[in-house]
């Protein structure tokens, strides 16, 4: 479903990501680790070309993300093009990024009217089941303000799922809650990973990550240290600076 093939991304002089290279099954939930600046949220971004990649081809459902190839050469693709591959992708951020003036229907419907030109009549009928899915039905008509953060998380995730994407990407979706909210987005997720979405999920949730990742990919300094299954790296860490990650959040 993904392939990432020798990812090179730089910043100035800042080599962020170092020759990357990742596969994501369908159906399967790749977890995401590895110490501040280390290059996740970038490698994330490449992959809906929110960030363009210096270097190596990405491919999404054998789509190749952000450009076209013509012989051995790419060519960038135009910004309605680029739009329809990211309508596929959904992604959730750490913060919150609903919008502040509209319902949380609103939010849900704006862009699968806007983007998918989807009827309004339709939009919300699916609107309200993926609310249903989320626990959140009842607060079709609040506004994110009046919401917890665990249920602003979830109505973004809701967002996400409106547009029917083919993989979701998450960006430590439950870094910034407090404690106490963290597992009831944390059970969404697991619920979408259960109903065989793909998804790439960037986290320091260990626990998820051995429950829940069918893979397990140990970022450090721009490139994979270590990968594999999450239960045996997890316990049995085959590198020095993954063993000193794991002992620094587990
Ligand atoms: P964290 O765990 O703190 O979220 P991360 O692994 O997600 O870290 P990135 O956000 O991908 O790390 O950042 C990797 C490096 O790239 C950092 O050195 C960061 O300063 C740099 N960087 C990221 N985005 C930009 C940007 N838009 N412009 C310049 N430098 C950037
Ligand atoms: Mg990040």
């Amino acid at each position: 479903m993904v392939r990432a093939e020798h990812i090179v991304k730089s910043f100035g002089s800042n080599n962020v990501l170092k020759d990357i290279s990742l596969t994501v099954e369908r159906g399967q939930v790749l977890c995401l680790i590895g110490p501040s600046g280390s290059g996740k949220s970038t490698l994330l971004r490449c992959i809906n070309h929110l960030e363009t990649i210096d270097g190596g081809r990405l491919w999404v459902e054998d789509e190749l993300i952000g450009y076209r190839q013509k012989g051995d050469k790419l060519y960038e693709l135009n910004p309605n093009e680029v739009a329809a591959q990211r309508a596929d992708i959904g992604m959730v951020f750490q913060r919150f990024n609903l919008f502040p003036h509209m319902t949380v229907l609103e939010n849900i419907i704006e862009a699968p009217m806007r983007v998918k030109k989807i009827k309004k009549k339709a939009a919300v009928e699916t609107a309200m089941q993926l609310l249903d899915q989320v626990g959140l039905a009842h607060k079709a008509k609040s506004y994110p303000g009046h919401l917890s953060g665990g249920q602003q998380q979830r109505v973004a995730i809701a967002r996400a799922l409106a547009m029917k994407p083919k993989l979701m990407l998450f960006d430590e979706p439950t870094s910034a809650l407090d404690p106490e909210l963290v597992n009831e987005v944390l059970n969404v997720m697991k619920q979408l990973a259960d109903d065989g979405m793909t998804m790439v999920v960037v986290t320091h949730e260990m626990a998820f990550a051995r429950d829940v990742g069918d893979h397990l990919v140990f970022m450090d300094r721009g490139v994979v240290v270590e990968e594999g299954d999450p239960k045996e790296i997890i316990s049995n860490p085959q590198h020095e600076r993954t063993r000193s990650f794991l002992a620094r959040v587990l």
